[in-house]
């Protein structure tokens, strides 16, 4: 494959652009060479600028669930944006969403809409501070909840493929808040926990992990959490901004059963616009500005377009829930397809999978939490990256992250997939 205007175009934007991306992650640094800039979308695949055609395992990052360009987002978007794109005045639409979301996620009475995920986990701490009227916070080791200051401590995939999992500028008063836990370590956070006796708000993560690669959390482990939090009038926060409405309708509380006080959105939840939200119970939510105290706003928050891409998104996933089995089947599909391919060439590997979001790691160890993803060879997996690149497959330039499959994906696309996953095999 060709990717002179890719790299023309790249060489343009560095010299206006901090790196040439406006996100990190988007950068090949992690892998070498020079990102691939997009012309368009459709379905499962990319078009890039030298009019290359890729099978997309990013999908923006997680959002386009159902493919790139999905009609009916498409539509919503275009009508809306003909009446005017931003009042900073209330909407009939807003309530419409929320009433939507509210009803698919088990456990929350009542939603508040912002523009990133990063905004909404940033959000929910201060809601959860103002409401128990501690200061500290635990998080886990390779989970990211944004780039607020309180959550650059050892802050997963983005931060740790660029070696700054601890960001400067980020004031050692506020980090010293933030407490950092072991994923799948109960008795790591239990000791933080009475180290910390009645200083702390609450315990965010990532409760499927999917910036260090895709962790499931183990047998018992949020459960654990849960009467850890219980017993110690800590709230727990699920970031479920990539995991809501992709691992289940109502996300990872309802596919695991525990129940979250605070639950973080982000991604799909936007249909690909600039959107997230957190959500709880009312007498949570009701320590928010204007009902309460906990101050938090936004000038283009719940703004129609973004809010009419997100309810065109819910509606479809509400009303074809089969869209969660059969987007399972096919990450099934394809983890059985690349554990043979590599496994008969050799390639020493462990496949973490849950739903949707599936990570290859080449790596000896099981991977349950931050310390064993960063065993894995990351010049097999810069190898693999490009040798898929070369086959048209699209994965993520870096072996912290996760692919997010979209539903979009035909049998066919899966065939190929493991077919190139083989040839690439022999490679490495
Ligand atoms: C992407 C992500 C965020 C940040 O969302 P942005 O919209 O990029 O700000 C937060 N938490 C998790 C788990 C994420 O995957």
């Amino acid at each position: 494959m060709i990717y002179k205007r890719s790299s023309a175009l790249f060489k343009a934007a560095q010299q206006v652009i901090p790196g040439g991306v406006n996100s990190p992650v988007r950068a090949f640094t992690a892998v070498g060479g020079d990102p691939i800039f997009v012309e368009k979308a459709k379905g499962a695949y990319l078009y890039d600028a030298d009019g290359n055609k890729l099978i997309d395992y990013i999908n923006s990052w997680g959002p386009m669930i159902l493919g790139h360009a999905y009609e009916p987002v498409v539509k919503a978007v275009v009508d809306k944006a003909k009446k005017g794109t931003s009042f900073g005045m209330p909407t009939e639409i807003e309530t419409e969403i929320a009433s939507l979301a509210v009803s698919m996620v088990p456990n929350i009475d009542k939603i508040r809409f912002v523009n990133s995920g990063t905004e909404a986990c940033m959000s929910a701490v201060r809601l959860a501070r103002g409401f128990t009227g501690k200061d500290k916070i635990i998080k886990f080791a390779g989970c990211y909840h944004g780039h607020s200051d309180s959550f650059l401590i050892q802050a997963g995939s983005g931060a740790v493929t660029f070696g700054t999992p601890n960001s400067p500028g980020v004031t050692q008063g506020t980090a010293k808040d933030t407490l950092l836990a072991n994923y799948n370590d109960l008795n790591h956070v239990a000791d933080l926990i009475s180290e910390n006796k009645g200083e702390i708000a609450c315990i965010i993560l990532e409760p499927v992990a999917g910036n260090m690669g895709c962790i499931p959390p183990s047998e018992g482990f949020l459960e654990g959490l849960r009467n850890l939090c219980n017993e110690n009038d800590i709230l727990l926060i699920f970031d479920e901004v990539m995991t809501g409405f992709r691992l289940a309708k109502g996300g990872v509380q309802e596919r695991y059963g525990v129940d979250a006080d605070i639950v973080t959105f982000g991604k799909v939840i936007g249909g690909g616009l600039p959107v997230g939200a957190f959500a709880a119970r009312a007498e949570i939510m009701s320590y928010l500005a204007p009902e309460g105290p906990v101050y938090q706003a936004g000038t283009l928050s719940g703004n129609p377009l973004a809010m009419a891409a997100g309810l065109a998104m819910l509606t479809e996933l509400n009303s074809k829930p089969e869209v969660f089995t059969s987007l399972e089947k096919k990450t099934e599909y394809l983890h059985n397809g690349i554990a043979e391919q590599l496994t008969q060439a050799e390639v020493t590997h462990t496949i973490n999978r849950v739903g949707s979001m599936i990570s290859v790691h080449f790596s000896e160890t099981p991977v349950t939490d931050f310390k064993t993803a960063a065993l894995a060879n990351n010049d097999t997996f810069k190898k693999f990256f490009h040798g898929l690149l070369n086959e048209g497959i699209y994965i993520a330039p870096s072996a912290f992250e996760t692919w997010f499959l979209t539903d979009a994906l035909t049998y066919e696309d899966l065939d190929a997939t493991i077919e190139a996953c083989g040839k690439v095999a022999k490679t490495l």
